[in-house]
């Protein structure tokens, strides 16, 4: 059976637009082609027309800056955001969770655009984009626009992009300043490819003891990417001690919903390990904003 009859390679995201709307339906968009290769064999994904390969596009395949912010393509490889000092310096938990994401030859093809597109809500690059306070930038053939990160997700697997008119052709995360600092971590359980469990990533911004904002992700912390809006707002403003710590844990089991998923965890489980892993989480951000 074949899952495509038709491959177009874009060189541009005209091109592309182009491409989706006109080519023979059903059209659909490959990056990597990691998530979406494994759910079309195994009958999870429907059969394509036509498959728009978008990683020849340049300006889907820069990281920059501009203006105040980061720029990152979509279709930069997981493997070149690792090796990027300008993410390093501006986005470590983006850096951290890209260390996480498969090994190194999933990670020379898997791109960030991809993992986000995908929209499960624990999706390791999706959870640090979310700490950090990113947007999206949206293509379709009325030009591009910039949607806030969260607005990107309906549900498990549902992306709110329209993938047969629009695109997402890149993100934006705002520039790192004195005092500011992010970190991110995972549970997993180590076996021939490791099932991750629970991530966590957070942004914060220090002055002296004091939390002036703070930025907490969860995944899966409920069906779309979670942020802790309760701890977050519980923190702003407030001196750090062990006793905030421990409130903003509470906020986070409150306001998430940790289910139980076959294969990887209970919700009991979850429930357990989270305010470990939000602890860990947050005491590394606060450290690194000391620097
Ligand atoms: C062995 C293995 C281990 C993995 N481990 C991890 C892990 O630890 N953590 C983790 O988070 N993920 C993991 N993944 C998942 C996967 O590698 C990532 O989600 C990857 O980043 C997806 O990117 P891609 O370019 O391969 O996307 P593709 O498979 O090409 O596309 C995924 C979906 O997004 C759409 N799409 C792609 N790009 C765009 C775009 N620019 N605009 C609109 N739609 C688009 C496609 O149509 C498709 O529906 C693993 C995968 C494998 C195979």
């Amino acid at each position: 059976m074949h899952l495509w009859q038709e491959f177009r390679q874009p060189n541009s995201i005209s091109e592309a637009i182009e491409d989706l709307l006109n080519a023979p339906a059903p059209v659909v968009p490959i990056a990597g082609g990691t998530d979406l290769l494994l759910e079309m064999r195994q009958g999870r994904h429907e059969a394509a027309n036509t498959l728009i390969d978008l990683t020849s596009v340049p300006e889907m395949n820069v990281i920059e800056k501009r203006g105040n912010f980061l720029y990152i393509g979509a279709c930069v490889p997981v493997s070149q955001i690792l090796a990027s000092n300008l993410v390093r310096n501006n986005a470590e938990a983006l850096i951290e969770a890209c260390d996480l994401i498969a090994g190194p030859q999933v990670r020379n093809t898997a791109t960030l655009g991809g993992n986000v597109a995908h929209a499960l809500p624990a999706a390791d690059g999706t959870i640090a984009l979310a700490a950090l306070g990113a947007s999206a930038e949206i293509a379709n053939q009325n030009g591009l626009r910039k949607l806030p990160f969260l607005e990107l997700f309906l549900g498990p697997g549902k992306s709110a992009i329209d993938k047969t008119s629009e695109l997402i052709a890149g993100f934006y995360i705002p520039l790192s300043d004195h005092g500011q600092a992010s970190a991110f971590k995972r549970i997993m359980r180590p076996q021939g490819v490791a099932l991750p469990i629970l991530n966590c990533a957070v942004w914060l911004e220090r002055e002296e003891g004091t939390v002036k904002g703070v930025r907490i992700a969860i995944g899966p912390g409920g069906p779309t990417p979670f942020r802790a809006t309760a701890a977050e707002a519980l923190m702003q403003n407030q001196i750090l001690d062990d006793e905030l710590i421990q409130e903003a844990v509470k906020k986070v089991l409150e306001q998430g919903s940790f289910r139980t998923s076959p294969r990887r965890a209970t919700s009991e489980y979850r429930k357990h390990v989270v305010s470990g892993l939000f602890t860990d989480t947050f005491t590394q951000a606060w450290e690194r904003s000391k620097k």
